[in-house]
């Protein structure tokens, strides 16, 4: 343990104030915390180079959680999995993504508060000039000591669950009765010991009629920012509780349309089509035209790291590039054939491979994946089609 991560009485006071706590970040930029590729309306970053680094690398440094959410992408266990990377190989894996230029460190889970050595991890990136958040679950362990502890240790941001616009909603999201209060108590916490609160919200076909209710309740938490997953049927998540490709248009266009009224900025994830609604919704009159955002997607900008040492393009698209046991995660994300092919608009095949949005959309990779077996393959819930589109054929 890091022996400035914990507070007692007195609040510690933080090493470092994170230079993206000090501006203004866009909507797609990756200052937001994704466990995905973040999409969705923002501008892009100067000289950022998405071949090179990424803006976002999620460590999923433990699998354990004490939560068993129905649409848990980890399939997450009450206790770590064998094959944990212990804190040798994680300090290694951090020296290593410290390579990387201007990317954010997303430590997750399962649960990284279970993680007994979090603050010496967040202490060790933040001392090599990574920018770190971090996405506890709705515990007991997420207490003002420990928050202060962890903002002492250099964690700039904390995203938090909210998956419900009430207790009903959420705690069947969530299987835990009391955990919607439990979480409302958390972002007050989490504000109060100074952090930026991001809430990530999982969209489901169960609750996309409440997404005014959602955002009305976000907004109540105080977050400077709300996520908003389009769900990908991975791990726990089943594909009945997908929303259909109609079902994903109408939410994309409602969450664009509901953007500028809102008090926090939104985003959205694993849904990179709201990239071109919201290209259509500026045509048509209904918003304002946006700066061009970057093209972030699995793999391109984004790299998840497994418990056990495994690199893939997102926790959503569990194909493995290699291991970090082996390999380094820099290298890996730069040269490995996966990422490589994930980058490239020309290998991208069906619709995608014909639209003219292919390089800034391109598809959600992960959930092309899951629904077909291939990563490459058309995205099956976008309902765009290239052939009615005289500029996909010009
Ligand atoms: S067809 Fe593919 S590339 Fe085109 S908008 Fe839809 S998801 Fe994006």
């Amino acid at each position: 343990m890091s022996g400035r991560a914990h507070a007692g009485t007195n609040a510690p006071t933080p090493r470092r104030v994170a230079p993206f706590l000090r501006r203004p970040v866009a909507a797609d930029d990756g200052d937001a915390i994704e466990t995905s590729h973040t999409s969705g309306g923002g501008a892009a970053r100067g000289g950022a180079d998405l071949e090179r680094d990424p803006l976002v690398v999620a460590w999923e440094v433990t699998r354990a959680c004490g939560y068993r959410c129905r649409h848990c992408r980890a399939d997450a266990r009450p206790r770590p999995l064998p094959g944990q990377l212990d804190a040798q190989e994680g300090g290694r894996l951090v020296d290593d993504l410290a390579r990387f230029r201007g990317t954010i460190l997303v430590l997750t889970g399962g649960d990284p508060m279970l993680r007994p050595d979090l603050e010496d991890l967040a202490a060790r990136a933040t001392d090599r000039g990574l920018r770190v958040a971090l996405t506890p679950s709705a515990t007991g362990r997420v207490r003002p000591a420990r928050l202060a502890a962890l903002r002492a240790a250099g964690v700039g941001q904390m995203a938090i669950s909210l998956d419900g616009p009430d207790p009903e909603t959420h705690d069947a999201m969530r299987g835990v009765r009391g955990s919607f209060a439990r979480t409302l108590r958390i972002a007050a916490d989490v504000r109060a010991a100074g952090f930026p609160l991001q809430v990530n919200s999982t969209l489901t076909r169960a609750g996309a009629g409440a997404l005014d209710a959602m955002a009305e309740r976000v907004a109540a938490t105080g977050a400077a920012m709300w996520s908003v997953f389009f769900l990908v049927p991975t791990g726990r998540a089943q594909r009945a509780d997908m929303l259909d490709a109609a079902g994903h248009e109408e939410a994309l266009r409602r969450l664009v349309t509901m953007r500028s009224g809102l008090p926090m900025r939104l985003k959205v994830t694993a849904a990179p089509a709201v990239r071109r609604v919201e290209a259509e919704l500026a045509f048509e009159g209904v918003v304002p035209p946006a700066p061009a955002p970057l093209p972030v997607n699995d793999g391109r900008g984004f790299m998840f790291v497994s418990h056990d040492g495994r690199v893939s393009p997102s926790g959503f698209l569990p194909l493995e590039a290699g291991n970090v046991r082996d390999a380094s995660a820099v290298d890996l994300y730069r040269g490995a054939p996966l990422f490589r092919a994930l980058r490239d608009p020309a290998r991208l095949r069906g619709r995608c491979g014909r639209c003219r949005w292919r390089a800034v959309c391109g598809g959600s990779r992960a959930r092309a994946y899951a629904l077909t077996g291939d990563p490459l393959a058309e995205e099956p819930t976008c309902p765009h089609r290239p052939e009615e589109d005289a500029a996909c054929s010009t």
